[in-house]
C-alpha cells in the first residue's frame, strides 16, 4: 500500500470525478491520502471530504501565495479547524519566493505566526519551500521545528541542504519531478535519504511523474514515483511502499487503512471497465 501524503483533493480540477480518482487510487494501491489546505476556504473543503471519506485526513493552513498578516479572527478560525479529528497536519505553510504573489515579508510573518498555531494545536508541519531554503531553515531552527515535527512537502533542495533539514528532525517528502531525466539532483536526495525519512506525494493535480508529465496529475499516478525510487535504491516497490508508508502514519498518526469494503469492490469493477482505455 501507499500513502499519499500531499494532494489537493478539493481542488476544481476534480470536481467532476472526485469519486473516480479515489477509486482509481485505491486500486493502484493507494489507501490514505492527506489532502492539504491553502488557506481557510480550502482548508474547511479538505475537512469536510475527511468527514466523508475514511481514508482521507485533512491539513489545515495557508499557503504562501495566500500569505497574510493574520487577523483575530483567523487566528481563531485556524485553531477551530485544526483541532477536528480529521485534521493530521498544519499546513501547507512557507516560503515561495519563485512566484512571490506576496510580499517575501509578509511570507515570513504568516508562517512565523503559523508555526506558533500548528505547536499550539500540536500538528505536525507541512512545508513549502521554492527558491527560499537558506530562510525556510532559518526560521524552522529557530523555531526548534524538531519538537513539532514536520515534512519538507515536494523536496527540491539538493543533497547538502537535504542533510540540515534530516538534522531538524523532518521528513523529506519526494514529489513526481524525481521522475525526469534531468532531475539529476532530486534523484541524488532520493536515493540518499534514509529510508525511515522518506514519504512520498502527489501533490495532484499538479507535477504529474513520468510517463504521465504535462497531465493532470492524480493520487494513482503516485505508483510511477514510488517506482522510480525503488529502482534508484534498487529496492522493491514492496519495500518502499510498506516503508513510506509507515513513515506516513508515524509522523501524521494515522490509524491502519480501513478494509475494502464490497461496496467498493463493486466500485471497483465499474472503474476498471470504466478506465481501460485511458488510465
Ligand atoms: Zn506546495
Ligand atoms: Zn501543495
Amino acid at each position: 500500500m501507499l500513502v499519499d501524503t500531499h494532494c489537493h483533493l478539493d481542488f476544481e480540477d476534480f470536481a467532476d470525478d472526485r469519486k473516480d480518482i479515489l477509486a482509481r487510487a485505491k486500486l493502484a494501491g493507494v489507501r490514505q491520502f492527506v489532502t492539504i489546505g491553502i488557506d481557510l476556504p480550502s482548508s474547511r473543503r479538505a475537512i469536510a471530504l475527511a468527514e466523508d471519506n475514511e481514508d482521507i485526513y485533512a491539513s489545515v493552513g495557508i499557503h504562501p501565495h495566500n500569505a497574510r498578516v493574520l487577523s483575530s479572527e483567523d487566528v481563531q478560525d485556524l485553531l477551530n479547524l485544526g483541532s477536528k479529528s480529521q485534521v493530521v497536519a498544519y499546513g501547507e505553510i512557507g516560503l515561495d519566493f519563485f512566484r512571490n504573489y506576496q510580499a517575501p515579508s509578509v511570507q515570513v510573518t504568516c508562517m512565523k505566526a503559523q508555526l506558533d498555531l500548528a505547536r499550539q494545536l500540536g500538528l505536525p508541519v507541512v512545508i513549502h519551500d521554492r527558491e527560499a531554503h537558506q530562510k525556510v531553515f532559518q526560521i524552522l531552527q529557530e523555531n526548534k521545528i524538531w519538537e513539532i515535527g514536520g515534512a519538507m512537502h515536494c523536496f527540491s533542495g539538493d543533497w547538502s541542504f537535504a542533510k540540515k533539514c534530516l538534522d531538524l528532525g523532518l521528513y523529506l517528502s519526494i514529489a513526481g519531478p524525481v521522475t525526469f531525466a534531468k532531475a539529476k539532483i532530486l534523484q541524488e536526495v532520493a536515493q540518499n535519504c534514509p529510508l525511515d525519512r522518506l514519504l512520498l506525494e502527489s501533490d495532484a493535480p499538479f507535477l504529474a511523474p513520468v510517463p504521465k508529465r504535462g497531465k493532470r496529475n492524480q493520487p494513482a499516478f503516485l505508483v510511477y514515483t514510488a517506482e522510480k525510487i525503488a529502482s534508484l535504491r534498487k529496492l522493491s516497490l514492496e519495500d518502499v511502499a510498506s516503508q513510506t508508508s509507515s513513515n506516513a502514519q508515524r509522523l501524521f498518526r494515522l490509524p491502519p487503512p480501513a478494509e475494502p469494503t464490497s461496496h467498493s469492490e463493486d466500485l471497483t469493477t465499474e472503474v476498471t471497465k470504466h478506465t481501460k482505455e485511458n488510465i
